[in-house]
C-alpha cells in the first residue's frame, strides 16, 4: 500500500480529514516509525482505540519478531502446512488445524480452532491472532475473533511448503507431515480410549532413511504388513523415547505403486549422530565397552510389573517376591558420546557364556550375587563392540535397548574396506 493509501483508511476509520492525516504520516515515516507503528500512533492520537477498545486491529509484525510477551498480533506470512486433527475440548470434540506459518524473518506454528480454510501454500494476512506460549515458544491462536484474508503480495519465505518428509525428518510435535513408508509389523490392539473400548493398529514403518512406530487410531484397511503407502496428514508424538507416526481419521492412506525402499540394517551412526537425532527406532553404533553399570548380572524382577526390584520392594507393587533374570547395562563410547546399551536376558547369557540356572549356580557357589556382574564385566570392559537397538533419551540419560551386541571380530577389515572405498580406490576381492 502507498501512503497515499494508508492515509486515506485512517482519514475513513477515524472520520478525520485525508490529508492532516497524510501529513502526520509523512511526518512520522520521515523519522523512520515504520508505518504501521505511525498508523498506531495516529489511531490513538485521534481518539480511536486509545481505551483498548476490542476492535483496534494489532498492528502488524514479521514472524521473527514475534514473543511470548505479545498479546495480539496481524502477520502476513505463506502457510507451509495445516494438519488435521480432533481433540476434546470443555467436552466437546472440535476439529482443529494446526500447522506452521513463516515469511521472510522466520516460522511459527499455529493452532486455528475455526475452519479458514488454510492450504499449504496460500499467502495470508492473519488479523487479530492471539499469541499464547508453548513450551517456551510464541504460538499463533486463530479464533473467533481473528481474521484470515489471501494476502495480494508474495511472502519469501526460505522454507519448504508442505508437509512431505523422510521418516529421519520428524520430530515430536510435528502436525500435518506427509510421509511414504512400508509398514513392517502392525497389529490390531484394543485400548480403553476417551470414549471406551476402542480398536487401533500398532506398528511399525520404514523408509530408507529410518524405522518408526505408528498408530492408527482409525484403522486403515491399507495399513497392511508388507504394503507401500502413502500417509497424509499425520501428527508426529513422542513414543517410547522417539517420533511416533499417529494415523487418525482426517489422515488419507493410499497405496503406493512402487515399493518403498527400506534399508535392511539400522542405520549405522557415530553415537554422538545418534543423540543428535534425538531418540531413534532402530541404529546402530560400534563403540568401546567402557564400564558395566549397576544393576548388571543377576537381577530380580517385580511378578507384577517386571520392573528391577531391590530388597524385594517394587515401586509401584510394594513388597513383592522378585523374580530372577539376566540383565546387563553396558556403556559403550565411540569418542563421539555415550549410551547404555540395555541387554536382555538372551543377549546377556551370550556375553555371560551361560544361561540363568549357570548364573544362579555360581552365585550359589559364591554366595555372592555379584559375582555374575564381575565375570560380565571381565568379558566385555575394554572390548570393541557393535550394538543395534531402539535408542531412546530422557531424563535419565541416553539408553539404547538393544537388539543386537557383539564383539567387532571383523570388524578392523570392514573398516579397512570401507576407508578404502572412500578414497575411492577398487578393492580386489
Ligand atoms: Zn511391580
Amino acid at each position: 500500500m502507498e501512503l497515499d493509501d494508508h492515509a486515506e483508511e485512517l482519514a475513513s476509520d477515524l472520520g478525520v480529514d485525508k490529508e492532516e492525516v497524510r501529513a502526520d504520516l509523512e511526518n512520522l515515516v520521515s523519522y523512520s516509525v515504520p508505518v504501521d507503528e505511525a498508523k498506531q500512533s495516529l489511531r490513538r492520537k485521534y481518539g480511536d482505540g486509545g481505551s483498548g477498545g476490542d476492535d483496534a486491529t494489532p498492528s502488524a509484525v514479521d514472524v521473527g519478531e514475534i514473543t511470548t510477551g505479545d498479546g495480539n498480533v496481524t502477520v502476513t506470512g505463506v502457510v507451509l502446512t495445516a494438519g488435521t486433527r480432533s481433540i476434546r475440548y470443555q467436552g466437546d470434540d472440535i476439529v482443529i488445524r494446526e500447522g506452521e506459518i513463516a515469511d521472510a524473518t522466520g516460522r511459527i506454528d499455529y493452532t486455528a480452532w475455526d475452519e479458514f480454510g488454510l492450504e499449504p501454500g496460500d499467502t495470508i494476512t492473519v488479523g487479530n491472532a492471539g499469541v499464547r506460549e508453548w513450551e517456551g515458544a510464541p504460538e499463533l491462536n486463530l479464533g473467533e475473533s481473528t481474521t484470515v484474508t489471501l494476502a495480494d503480495e508474495s511472502v519469501d519465505a526460505d522454507y519448504p511448503v508442505g508437509g512431505d518428509r523422510d521418516l529421519i525428518g520428524l520430530d515430536a510435535g510435528d502436525r500435518g507431515r506427509n510421509v511414504e513408508v512400508r509398514v513392517l509389523e502392525v497389529e490390531e490392539r484394543t485400548i480403553d480410549g476417551r470414549d471406551g473400548e476402542t480398536e487401533i493398529l500398532d506398528g511399525v514403518v520404514a523408509d530408507g532413511s529410518a524405522r518408526l512406530p505408528l498408530t492408527d487410531w482409525d484403522p486403515h484397511s491399507e495399513v497392511r504388513e508388507g504394503e507401500s503407502v502413502r500417509l497424509e496428514d499425520v501428527y508426529v508424538r513422542e513414543f517410547r523415547g522417539v517420533p511416533g507416526v499417529n494415523v487418525t481419521a482426517f489422515s488419507t492412506v493410499a497405496p503406493l505403486d512402487r515399493d518403498v525402499d527400506v534399508s535392511e540394517g539400522a542405520p549405522r551412526m557415530s553415537v554422538g549422530e545418534a543423540l543428535d537425532t534425538g531418540g531413534i527406532y532402530d541404529v546402530a553404533a560400534t563403540g568401546s565397552v567402557v564400564a558395566v553399570r549397576d544393576g548388571s548380572g543377576l537381577i530380580e524382577r517385580c511378578p507384577e510389573c517386571g520392573r528391577v526390584v531391590q530388597n524385594d520392594q517394587c515401586r509401584t507393587h510394594g513388597p513383592v517376591d522378585g523374580e530372577d533374570d539376566l540383565r546387563v547395562k553396558a556403556v559403550v563410547d565411540d569418542g563421539t558420546g555415550t549410551v547404555t546399551a540395555v541387554l536382555d536376558r538372551e543377549l546377556t547369557e551370550d556375553v555371560y557364556g551361560g544361561d540363568l540356572a549357570d548364573a544362579l549356580s555360581a552365585a550359589r557357589d559364591a554366595m555372592d550375587r555379584s559375582v555374575v556382574a564381575d565375570d560380565i564385566r571381565e568379558a566385555i570392559v575394554g572390548r570393541e563392540v557393535r550394538v543395534r537397538g531402539h535408542l531412546s533419551i530422557d531424563e535419565y540419560g541416553a539408553n539404547l535397548d538393544a537388539s543386537e551386541f557383539a564383539e567387532t571380530t571383523d570388524e578392523p577389515a570392514a573398516r579397512a574396506r570401507d576407508l578404502v572405498a572412500a578414497i575411492g580406490t577398487e578393492v580386489a576381492e
